[in-house]
C-alpha cells in the first residue's frame, strides 16, 4: 500500500484552498497517488466555499480532468446552521462521486445530529462518509454496537484525516478512536483517507500516517470497501 497513495480529503482554490486543481493532479502524479477526490467546501458561512449557483461549474470542470487522472469530485458539506440544508440542490450533489459531511454530532461546532443525516439519505444516492469526525467524542453516549448497525445498514463510510488540526494533545482523532475501528474491523462499513490540503501540497503526503494506521489495525478491507463504491462508474 506504500506505493498505492490516495487521498479523498483536497480542498483547491473552488473554495479556501490555495491550489488550481490542475496543481493537485501534477502533485499527485509526481508523488505516486494512484487516485484523489477533490472535496471543496460547498456553500457554508464557516469558510469560502462553492456558491449553490456555482456548483454544477465545480462539477463539470472537475469532471472534464477526469481523462487527465484518477480523478473523483466530492463536496464536504459543513453539517450544522452555517449551511441551508433545507435547500441543498439534491440534484447536482448526486452528480458527485461522494460527499463528506463535517461536524456531524460535533457539540464543539454546533453539528446537527446524526440521525438527521440519516433523514437526509433519502434524498442523496451517491456514497456519503463523516469528514474527521472524532467519534469517541462525538458519539460518547450512543450505544456503539447500534450506531455501527446504522452506518453499515446505510454504508456510510468513516473518514481517517490525518492532517495536525484534527488532534487532541498530539493525537489523531482516529488514534483516539481506536476501540471504534476494531468495533467495524469486521463489518460492512468503508474507511477513507484524507489530508484536508488546503495551503501545503507536501500535507497531502500526511494520508501515509492514516494508511499505517489502516494497516495496523488490519482495516484494509475497509478501505476495499470504500474504494469499491466507485467501481460501477
Ligand atoms: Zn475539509
Amino acid at each position: 500500500m506504500e506505493n498505492e497513495l490516495i487521498d479523498f480529503h483536497i480542498h483547491s482554490k473552488f473554495s479556501d484552498g490555495i491550489y488550481a486543481v490542475e496543481d493537485i493532479i501534477n502533485f499527485a502524479k509526481s508523488h505516486g497517488f494512484k487516485m484523489i477526490g477533490i472535496s471543496d467546501h460547498y456553500d457554508t458561512i464557516k469558510t469560502v466555499s462553492i456558491k449553490k449557483n456555482k456548483l454544477l461549474d465545480y462539477i463539470t470542470f472537475l469532471n472534464s480532468l477526469k481523462n487527465e487522472f484518477n480523478l473523483k469530485s466530492a463536496v464536504e458539506i459543513d453539517f450544522s446552521p452555517r449551511t441551508d440544508l433545507e435547500n441543498l440542490p439534491f440534484d447536482q450533489l448526486n452528480s458527485l462521486d461522494y460527499i463528506l459531511f463535517e461536524y456531524v454530532q460535533d457539540p464543539l461546532w454546533d453539528g446537527y445530529p446524526f440521525w438527521k443525516l440519516i433523514d437526509l439519505l433519502e434524498k442523496i444516492n451517491v456514497p456519503i462518509g463523516l469528514a474527521h469526525n472524532n467519534i469517541m467524542r462525538n458519539f460518547k453516549d450512543v450505544d456503539m454496537d447500534e450506531f455501527v448497525d446504522v452506518l453499515e445498514t446505510h454504508k456510510i463510510f468513516i473518514e481517517i484525516n490525518a492532517n495536525d488540526i484534527y488532534t487532541i494533545l498530539s493525537e489523531y482523532f482516529f488514534n483516539l478512536s481506536e476501540e471504534f475501528f476494531k468495533l467495524i474491523r469486521n463489518r460492512e462499513i468503508p474507511i477513507s483517507v484524507g489530508s484536508d490540503m488546503h495551503n501545503k501540497l507536501d500535507d497531502m503526503l500526511k494520508v501515509k500516517i492514516g494508511l499505517t494506521f489502516i494497516r495496523n489495525l488490519n482495516l484494509e478491507r475497509n478501505l476495499q470497501l470504500f474504494l469499491e463504491l466507485f467501481k460501477n462508474d
